[in-house]
Protein backbone atom coordinates (compact mmCIF):
# COMPACT_ATOMS: atom_id res chain seq x y z
CA UNK A 1 0.00 0.00 0.00
CA UNK A 2 1.35 3.59 -0.77
CA UNK A 3 0.05 6.86 0.31
CA UNK A 4 -1.03 7.50 -3.24
CA UNK A 5 -3.34 4.30 -2.92
CA UNK A 6 -5.07 5.88 -0.31
CA UNK A 7 -5.87 8.75 -2.28
CA UNK A 8 -3.70 11.61 -1.08
CA UNK A 9 -3.63 14.74 -3.21
CA UNK A 10 -0.33 15.60 -5.53
CA UNK A 11 1.05 18.34 -2.93
CA UNK A 12 0.55 15.99 0.24
CA UNK A 13 2.70 13.30 -1.72
CA UNK A 14 5.25 15.43 -2.05
CA UNK A 15 5.28 16.63 1.43
CA UNK A 16 5.63 12.70 2.67
CA UNK A 17 8.71 12.44 0.09
CA UNK A 18 10.42 14.52 1.17
CA UNK A 19 9.51 13.67 4.85
CA UNK A 20 10.73 10.55 3.75
CA UNK A 21 7.39 8.53 4.58
CA UNK A 22 6.93 5.60 2.03
CA UNK A 23 4.62 3.41 3.40
CA UNK A 24 1.40 4.23 5.49
CA UNK A 25 1.26 2.79 9.52
CA UNK A 26 -1.49 0.77 10.26
CA UNK A 27 -3.54 4.00 12.24
CA UNK A 28 -2.63 5.64 8.82
CA UNK A 29 -4.01 3.42 6.39
CA UNK A 30 -6.94 2.76 8.20
CA UNK A 31 -7.86 6.30 9.24
CA UNK A 32 -7.29 8.78 5.67
CA UNK A 33 -9.54 6.57 3.61
CA UNK A 34 -12.09 6.64 6.31
CA UNK A 35 -11.29 10.59 7.28
CA UNK A 36 -11.92 11.76 3.33
CA UNK A 37 -15.30 9.58 3.34
CA UNK A 38 -16.48 12.26 6.17
CA UNK A 39 -16.44 9.98 8.79
CA UNK A 40 -16.49 10.46 12.39
CA UNK A 41 -13.39 8.73 13.99
CA UNK A 42 -12.50 6.86 17.29
CA UNK A 43 -9.34 5.98 17.13
CA UNK A 44 -7.10 3.89 19.69
CA UNK A 45 -4.07 4.59 18.77
CA UNK A 46 -0.15 4.72 20.94
CA UNK A 47 1.59 7.50 20.45
CA UNK A 48 4.71 7.05 17.75
CA UNK A 49 2.10 4.90 15.94
CA UNK A 50 1.89 8.06 13.41
CA UNK A 51 -1.36 9.03 14.33
CA UNK A 52 -0.79 12.81 13.79
CA UNK A 53 -0.30 12.25 10.17
CA UNK A 54 -3.61 10.03 10.35
CA UNK A 55 -5.52 12.59 11.31
CA UNK A 56 -3.57 15.65 9.61
CA UNK A 57 -2.93 14.34 6.12
CA UNK A 58 -6.62 13.97 5.15
CA UNK A 59 -7.94 16.91 7.43
CA UNK A 60 -5.45 19.28 5.31
CA UNK A 61 -6.76 17.00 2.05
CA UNK A 62 -10.63 18.49 2.98
CA UNK A 63 -9.40 21.73 3.39
CA UNK A 64 -8.37 22.03 0.53
CA UNK A 65 -10.67 20.72 -1.56
CA UNK A 66 -13.76 21.30 0.09
CA UNK A 67 -15.40 24.42 1.98
CA UNK A 68 -14.96 28.40 1.45
CA UNK A 69 -12.06 30.61 2.44
CA UNK A 70 -11.26 31.11 6.43
CA UNK A 71 -12.79 34.21 7.36
CA UNK A 72 -11.65 36.80 9.94
CA UNK A 73 -11.43 35.72 13.79
CA UNK A 74 -12.32 31.79 12.41
CA UNK A 75 -10.87 29.13 12.00
CA UNK A 76 -11.65 26.01 9.84
CA UNK A 77 -10.51 23.09 11.82
CA UNK A 78 -9.41 23.16 15.17
CA UNK A 79 -7.00 20.47 16.82
CA UNK A 80 -7.41 20.55 20.77
CA UNK A 81 -4.37 18.58 22.83
CA UNK A 82 -2.90 18.62 25.83
CA UNK A 83 -0.01 20.16 26.38
CA UNK A 84 1.43 22.94 24.90
CA UNK A 85 4.71 21.00 23.74
CA UNK A 86 2.25 18.85 22.46
CA UNK A 87 0.48 21.79 20.74
CA UNK A 88 3.66 22.87 19.14
CA UNK A 89 5.06 19.42 17.71
CA UNK A 90 1.14 18.88 16.32
CA UNK A 91 1.73 22.17 14.62
CA UNK A 92 5.13 21.33 13.04
CA UNK A 93 3.75 18.41 11.78
CA UNK A 94 1.02 20.43 10.25
CA UNK A 95 2.76 22.57 8.73
CA UNK A 96 5.71 20.17 7.07
CA UNK A 97 2.96 18.22 5.71
CA UNK A 98 0.83 21.53 4.61
CA UNK A 99 4.20 23.26 2.84
CA UNK A 100 2.78 22.55 -0.71
CA UNK A 101 -1.05 23.52 -0.13
CA UNK A 102 -2.66 27.32 -0.03
CA UNK A 103 -3.62 27.12 3.94
CA UNK A 104 -2.58 28.70 7.16
CA UNK A 105 -1.58 26.78 10.26
CA UNK A 106 -1.17 28.13 13.84
CA UNK A 107 -1.09 27.38 17.54
CA UNK A 108 -2.02 28.84 20.58
CA UNK A 109 -1.51 27.45 24.50
CA UNK A 110 -1.28 29.26 27.61
CA UNK A 111 1.86 30.46 29.50
CA UNK A 112 2.36 33.02 26.98
CA UNK A 113 1.23 36.54 25.80
CA UNK A 114 -2.21 36.22 24.63
CA UNK A 115 -2.12 39.41 22.37
CA UNK A 116 -0.23 38.44 19.58
CA UNK A 117 -2.11 35.25 19.50
CA UNK A 118 -5.50 37.34 19.11
CA UNK A 119 -3.37 39.57 16.27
CA UNK A 120 -2.57 36.84 14.27
CA UNK A 121 -6.10 34.88 14.26
CA UNK A 122 -7.82 38.36 13.03
CA UNK A 123 -7.39 37.10 9.64
CA UNK A 124 -8.35 33.50 10.25
CA UNK A 125 -6.72 30.47 10.41
CA UNK A 126 -7.22 27.08 8.09
CA UNK A 127 -5.81 24.72 11.07
CA UNK A 128 -5.66 25.91 14.59
CA UNK A 129 -3.90 23.77 17.55
CA UNK A 130 -4.80 24.78 20.66
CA UNK A 131 -4.62 23.67 24.08
CA UNK A 132 -8.08 24.03 25.75
CA UNK A 133 -7.79 26.87 28.16
CA UNK A 134 -6.34 29.19 25.84
CA UNK A 135 -8.95 28.42 23.36
CA UNK A 136 -11.61 28.87 25.41
CA UNK A 137 -9.51 32.56 26.91
CA UNK A 138 -9.42 33.26 22.92
CA UNK A 139 -12.97 32.80 22.38
CA UNK A 140 -14.45 34.77 25.03
CA UNK A 141 -12.46 38.03 24.25
CA UNK A 142 -13.98 37.47 20.74
CA UNK A 143 -10.88 36.97 19.14
CA UNK A 144 -11.36 33.27 17.79
CA UNK A 145 -15.39 32.52 16.43
CA UNK A 146 -15.96 28.66 15.44
CA UNK A 147 -18.79 29.23 13.51
CA UNK A 148 -16.92 28.16 10.21
CA UNK A 149 -15.83 24.96 12.13
CA UNK A 150 -15.42 22.11 9.51
CA UNK A 151 -13.43 19.49 11.56
CA UNK A 152 -12.64 19.12 15.58
CA UNK A 153 -9.18 16.61 16.11
CA UNK A 154 -9.38 15.36 20.17
CA UNK A 155 -5.86 14.73 20.08
CA UNK A 156 -4.71 12.95 23.83
CA UNK A 157 -8.17 12.98 24.38
CA UNK A 158 -6.95 10.81 27.76
CA UNK A 159 -4.72 12.73 28.72
CA UNK A 160 -6.58 15.75 28.15
CA UNK A 161 -8.61 14.19 31.12
CA UNK A 162 -6.06 13.39 33.39
CA UNK A 163 -4.86 16.71 33.33
CA UNK A 164 -8.52 17.89 34.61
CA UNK A 165 -9.83 19.55 31.19
CA UNK A 166 -12.82 17.96 31.19
CA UNK A 167 -14.81 21.15 32.15
CA UNK A 168 -12.67 22.64 29.43
CA UNK A 169 -14.11 20.32 26.96
CA UNK A 170 -17.51 21.03 27.87
CA UNK A 171 -17.81 24.28 27.63
CA UNK A 172 -15.41 23.93 23.69
CA UNK A 173 -18.44 21.48 23.51
CA UNK A 174 -21.19 24.11 23.65
CA UNK A 175 -19.37 26.63 21.67
CA UNK A 176 -18.72 24.21 18.34
CA UNK A 177 -21.22 24.63 15.34
CA UNK A 178 -23.59 21.04 15.51
CA UNK A 179 -22.56 19.70 12.10
CA UNK A 180 -18.72 18.98 12.26
CA UNK A 181 -16.59 15.47 11.48
CA UNK A 182 -15.01 14.97 14.81
CA UNK A 183 -12.27 12.56 15.33
CA UNK A 184 -11.21 11.26 18.20
CA UNK A 185 -7.64 9.91 19.36
CA UNK A 186 -6.64 8.27 23.00
CA UNK A 187 -3.80 5.88 23.88
CA UNK A 188 -6.00 4.50 26.10
CA UNK A 189 -10.14 4.51 26.42
CA UNK A 190 -11.16 4.96 29.94
CA UNK A 191 -14.96 4.78 30.54
CA UNK A 192 -14.81 8.65 31.19
CA UNK A 193 -13.53 8.62 27.33
CA UNK A 194 -16.12 6.51 25.97
CA UNK A 195 -18.20 8.86 27.74
CA UNK A 196 -16.88 11.85 25.92
CA UNK A 197 -17.00 9.86 22.54
CA UNK A 198 -20.84 9.24 22.86
CA UNK A 199 -21.25 13.09 23.37
CA UNK A 200 -19.12 14.56 20.57
CA UNK A 201 -18.96 11.96 17.82
CA UNK A 202 -21.70 10.92 15.66
CA UNK A 203 -21.63 7.18 14.44
CA UNK A 204 -17.97 7.15 14.83
CA UNK A 205 -15.90 4.63 13.16
CA UNK A 206 -13.86 2.71 15.72
CA UNK A 207 -10.22 2.11 14.66
CA UNK A 208 -7.60 0.44 16.93
CA UNK A 209 -3.90 -0.38 16.12
CA UNK A 210 -2.43 -2.01 19.08
CA UNK A 211 -4.22 -3.72 22.02
CA UNK A 212 -5.61 -2.24 24.32
CA UNK A 213 -3.46 -0.66 27.09
CA UNK A 214 -0.70 -2.72 25.79
CA UNK A 215 3.27 -0.93 25.82
CA UNK A 216 5.20 -1.06 22.92
CA UNK A 217 6.94 -4.77 22.52
CA UNK A 218 9.66 -2.77 20.85
CA UNK A 219 10.52 -1.33 24.61
CA UNK A 220 13.05 -3.84 26.67
CA UNK A 221 11.63 -3.20 29.94
CA UNK A 222 12.85 -3.89 33.67
CA UNK A 223 12.43 -2.68 37.30
CA UNK A 224 15.62 -1.99 39.48
CA UNK A 225 14.70 -2.21 43.85
CA UNK A 226 16.13 0.42 45.43
CA UNK A 227 15.97 2.47 48.76
CA UNK A 228 13.86 5.34 47.91
CA UNK A 229 16.68 7.36 49.65
CA UNK A 230 19.44 5.43 47.43
CA UNK A 231 17.63 6.46 44.08
CA UNK A 232 19.61 9.43 43.20
CA UNK A 233 22.85 7.56 43.77
CA UNK A 234 21.48 4.29 42.26
CA UNK A 235 20.81 6.82 39.01
CA UNK A 236 24.29 8.11 39.11
CA UNK A 237 25.46 4.67 38.85
CA UNK A 238 23.51 2.99 36.56
CA UNK A 239 23.97 5.99 34.40
CA UNK A 240 27.84 5.78 34.34
CA UNK A 241 28.06 2.30 34.26
CA UNK A 242 25.71 2.11 30.70
CA UNK A 243 27.39 4.81 29.18
CA UNK A 244 23.56 6.49 28.89
CA UNK A 245 24.07 9.30 26.24
CA UNK A 246 20.23 10.19 25.89
CA UNK A 247 17.48 9.71 28.86
CA UNK A 248 14.95 10.97 29.69
CA UNK A 249 14.03 10.94 33.18
CA UNK A 250 10.45 10.69 34.57
CA UNK A 251 9.75 12.16 38.53
CA UNK A 252 6.62 12.28 40.44
CA UNK A 253 6.78 15.97 41.72
CA UNK A 254 8.29 19.64 40.36
CA UNK A 255 10.49 19.59 43.41
CA UNK A 256 11.43 15.78 42.59
CA UNK A 257 12.84 17.04 39.11
CA UNK A 258 14.55 20.18 40.42
CA UNK A 259 16.08 18.17 43.04
CA UNK A 260 17.36 15.80 40.85
CA UNK A 261 18.69 17.76 38.01
CA UNK A 262 20.60 20.57 41.25
CA UNK A 263 22.41 16.70 42.20
CA UNK A 264 23.66 15.73 38.59
CA UNK A 265 24.66 19.39 37.60
CA UNK A 266 26.45 19.33 40.93
CA UNK A 267 28.63 16.34 39.86
CA UNK A 268 28.89 18.45 36.40
CA UNK A 269 26.09 16.42 34.75
CA UNK A 270 24.44 17.88 31.58
CA UNK A 271 21.09 18.04 32.99
CA UNK A 272 18.05 20.04 32.44
CA UNK A 273 14.83 19.69 33.91
CA UNK A 274 11.20 20.74 32.92
CA UNK A 275 7.85 20.90 34.93
CA UNK A 276 4.21 22.83 34.97
CA UNK A 277 6.07 25.67 36.78
CA UNK A 278 8.44 26.89 34.25
CA UNK A 279 8.00 29.30 31.79
CA UNK A 280 6.98 28.50 28.66
CA UNK A 281 9.94 29.78 26.27
CA UNK A 282 12.19 27.87 29.64
CA UNK A 283 10.50 24.46 29.21
CA UNK A 284 10.37 25.04 25.00
CA UNK A 285 14.38 25.54 25.43
CA UNK A 286 15.24 22.56 27.78
CA UNK A 287 13.17 20.39 24.81
CA UNK A 288 15.02 22.00 21.79
CA UNK A 289 18.15 21.57 23.06
CA UNK A 290 17.89 17.77 24.47
CA UNK A 291 16.30 16.95 21.10
CA UNK A 292 19.15 18.74 19.91
CA UNK A 293 21.54 16.27 21.77
CA UNK A 294 22.42 19.54 23.66
CA UNK A 295 21.45 18.22 26.88
CA UNK A 296 22.11 14.68 28.01
CA UNK A 297 19.52 14.12 31.06
CA UNK A 298 16.51 15.89 30.70
CA UNK A 299 14.09 15.21 33.73
CA UNK A 300 10.50 15.98 33.77
CA UNK A 301 7.00 15.58 35.33
CA UNK A 302 4.11 13.67 33.24
CA UNK A 303 3.73 16.66 31.70
CA UNK A 304 6.10 15.51 28.76
CA UNK A 305 5.12 11.86 28.97
CA UNK A 306 2.43 12.63 26.22
CA UNK A 307 2.61 12.77 22.70
CA UNK A 308 6.34 14.70 22.47
CA UNK A 309 8.36 13.03 19.33
CA UNK A 310 12.24 12.87 20.39
CA UNK A 311 13.92 10.94 17.40
CA UNK A 312 15.65 7.80 18.30
CA UNK A 313 15.53 8.37 22.06
CA UNK A 314 17.09 5.25 23.14
CA UNK A 315 16.37 5.12 26.85
CA UNK A 316 13.79 6.49 29.23
CA UNK A 317 14.22 6.18 33.26
CA UNK A 318 11.32 6.64 35.77
CA UNK A 319 12.83 7.71 38.38
CA UNK A 320 9.55 7.38 40.36
CA UNK A 321 6.72 5.63 39.42
CA UNK A 322 3.66 7.32 37.98
CA UNK A 323 0.23 7.67 40.11
CA UNK A 324 -2.13 6.97 37.02
CA UNK A 325 -0.67 3.48 35.47
CA UNK A 326 -1.89 4.24 32.27
CA UNK A 327 1.10 7.16 32.52
CA UNK A 328 3.66 4.71 32.06
CA UNK A 329 2.54 3.58 28.85
CA UNK A 330 2.99 7.24 27.60
CA UNK A 331 6.14 7.61 29.18
CA UNK A 332 7.63 4.51 28.02
CA UNK A 333 5.98 5.19 24.28
CA UNK A 334 8.81 8.24 24.08
CA UNK A 335 11.00 5.61 22.86
CA UNK A 336 11.09 2.51 20.59
CA UNK A 337 9.35 4.78 18.63
CA UNK A 338 8.87 3.90 14.28
CA UNK A 339 9.99 0.27 14.78
CA UNK A 340 12.87 1.59 16.85
CA UNK A 341 13.92 -0.75 20.07
CA UNK A 342 14.63 1.08 23.15
CA UNK A 343 14.71 0.69 27.06
CA UNK A 344 12.67 1.80 29.95
CA UNK A 345 14.45 0.91 33.59
CA UNK A 346 12.13 1.92 36.65
CA UNK A 347 13.58 2.63 39.89
CA UNK A 348 11.26 0.73 42.30
CA UNK A 349 11.24 1.48 46.10
CA UNK A 350 8.94 -0.41 48.81
CA UNK A 351 6.53 2.68 48.71
CA UNK A 352 5.77 2.39 45.11
CA UNK A 353 4.80 -1.77 45.24
CA UNK A 354 1.28 -1.14 44.51
CA UNK A 355 2.00 1.22 41.52
CA UNK A 356 4.05 -1.29 40.19
CA UNK A 357 1.12 -3.12 40.55
CA UNK A 358 -1.47 -1.74 38.99
CA UNK A 359 1.28 -1.09 36.01
CA UNK A 360 1.86 -4.96 35.41
CA UNK A 361 -1.92 -5.39 35.09
CA UNK A 362 -2.53 -2.60 32.91
CA UNK A 363 0.21 -3.85 30.92
CA UNK A 364 -1.11 -7.19 31.16
CA UNK A 365 3.18 -8.57 31.78
CA UNK A 366 5.07 -9.06 35.06
CA UNK A 367 8.15 -6.51 34.85
CA UNK A 368 11.55 -8.22 35.06
CA UNK A 369 13.11 -7.63 37.96
CA UNK A 370 16.84 -6.64 38.29
CA UNK A 371 18.79 -6.01 41.67
CA UNK A 372 21.89 -4.18 41.34
CA UNK A 373 25.00 -4.81 43.32
CA UNK A 374 25.59 -2.50 46.85
CA UNK A 375 21.99 -1.37 46.03
CA UNK A 376 19.95 -4.06 46.96
CA UNK A 377 17.35 -2.43 49.43
CA UNK A 378 16.84 -3.01 53.05
CA UNK A 379 12.89 -2.02 52.15
CA UNK A 380 12.31 -5.26 49.97
CA UNK A 381 9.98 -4.36 47.57
CA UNK A 382 6.98 -7.40 47.73
CA UNK A 383 6.57 -9.50 44.63
CA UNK A 384 4.04 -8.58 41.97
CA UNK A 385 2.63 -10.16 39.41
CA UNK A 386 0.45 -9.08 36.25
CA UNK A 387 -2.90 -10.25 38.00
CA UNK A 388 -2.36 -7.28 40.45
CA UNK A 389 -1.36 -8.83 43.44
CA UNK A 390 0.90 -8.22 45.58
CA UNK A 391 2.54 -11.17 47.50
CA UNK A 392 3.77 -10.42 51.04
CA UNK A 393 7.25 -12.81 51.68
CA UNK A 394 6.50 -15.51 54.45
CA UNK A 395 7.53 -13.73 57.92
CA UNK A 396 10.50 -15.62 59.50
CA UNK A 397 9.58 -17.34 62.45
CA UNK A 398 10.85 -15.21 65.58
CA UNK A 399 12.96 -17.05 67.81
CA UNK A 400 11.01 -17.71 70.76
CA UNK A 401 11.96 -15.26 74.35
CA UNK A 402 12.69 -16.75 77.89
CA UNK A 403 10.20 -14.53 79.74
CA UNK A 404 9.66 -13.40 83.34
CA UNK A 405 6.43 -15.37 83.50
CA UNK A 406 8.47 -18.68 82.14
CA UNK A 407 6.18 -19.46 79.36
CA UNK A 408 7.24 -17.95 75.62
CA UNK A 409 6.10 -15.48 73.53
CA UNK A 410 5.12 -16.39 70.58
CA UNK A 411 3.81 -14.42 67.63
CA UNK A 412 1.72 -12.18 70.62
CA UNK A 413 0.60 -15.64 71.75
CA UNK A 414 1.93 -17.02 75.27
CA UNK A 415 2.00 -20.80 75.36
CA UNK A 416 2.95 -22.95 78.13
CA UNK A 417 6.99 -23.35 78.80
CA UNK A 418 8.76 -26.05 76.22
CA UNK A 419 5.65 -25.48 73.88
CA UNK A 420 6.35 -24.01 70.44
CA UNK A 421 3.91 -22.52 69.26
CA UNK A 422 2.43 -23.19 65.29
CA UNK A 423 3.89 -20.69 63.15
CA UNK A 424 1.59 -17.49 61.90
CA UNK A 425 0.30 -19.02 58.43
CA UNK A 426 3.35 -18.62 56.28
CA UNK A 427 2.37 -16.84 53.54
CA UNK A 428 0.05 -13.99 54.32
CA UNK A 429 -3.47 -13.68 52.50
CA UNK A 430 -3.13 -12.04 48.92
CA UNK A 431 -4.20 -8.41 48.82
CA UNK A 432 -5.96 -6.87 45.93
CA UNK A 433 -4.44 -3.54 44.98
CA UNK A 434 -6.74 -0.80 44.97
CA UNK A 435 -7.35 0.55 41.99
CA UNK A 436 -5.72 4.11 40.98
CA UNK A 437 -7.89 7.09 40.94
CA UNK A 438 -7.84 8.01 37.21
CA UNK A 439 -10.69 10.53 38.01
CA UNK A 440 -9.29 14.44 37.16
CA UNK A 441 -5.82 15.43 38.74
CA UNK A 442 -4.49 18.44 39.34
CA UNK A 443 -2.72 20.34 36.14
CA UNK A 444 0.88 19.62 36.06
P1 LIG B 1 3.28 10.23 15.84
O1 LIG B 1 2.76 8.93 16.41
O2 LIG B 1 2.27 10.91 14.98
O3 LIG B 1 3.85 11.13 16.91
O4 LIG B 1 4.50 9.86 14.84
C1 LIG B 1 5.67 9.23 15.29
C2 LIG B 1 6.84 9.43 14.34
O5 LIG B 1 6.69 8.64 13.16
C3 LIG B 1 7.02 10.86 13.84
O6 LIG B 1 8.40 11.17 13.90
C4 LIG B 1 6.57 10.85 12.39
O7 LIG B 1 7.27 11.81 11.64
C5 LIG B 1 6.93 9.43 11.97
N1 LIG B 1 6.05 8.89 10.94
C6 LIG B 1 4.70 9.00 10.90
N2 LIG B 1 4.21 8.35 9.81
C7 LIG B 1 5.25 7.80 9.19
C8 LIG B 1 5.38 6.98 7.99
N3 LIG B 1 4.33 6.60 7.30
N4 LIG B 1 6.62 6.61 7.63
C9 LIG B 1 7.70 6.98 8.37
N5 LIG B 1 7.65 7.74 9.49
C10 LIG B 1 6.44 8.15 9.90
Amino acid sequence: MTFATLGLIEPLLRALETLGYQTPTPVQAQAIPAVLAGRDLMAAAQTGTGKTAGFALPLLQLLTLEGPKVAANSARALILCPTRELAEQVHASVAEYAQHLPLTTYAVYGGVSINPQMMKLRKGVDILVATPGRLIDLFRQNALKLNQLQTLVLDEADRMLDLGFSEELANIYRMLPKKRQTLLFSATFSDDIRLLAGQMLNDPLSIEVSPRNVAANTVKQWVVPVDKKRKPELFVHLMRKGRWKQVLVFAKTRNGVDALVDKLQGLGINADGIHGDKPQATRQRALDRFKASEVQILVATDVAARGLDIEDLPLVVNFDLPIVAEDYIHRIGRTGRAGNTGEAISLVCADEVNMLSAIEMLTRQTLTRKMEPDFEPEHRVPDTDASGQVVKKPKKPKKPKVSGGGGKRNLGKWVDSGEVAPAEPSIKPVRKVPVFNTGPRKKK
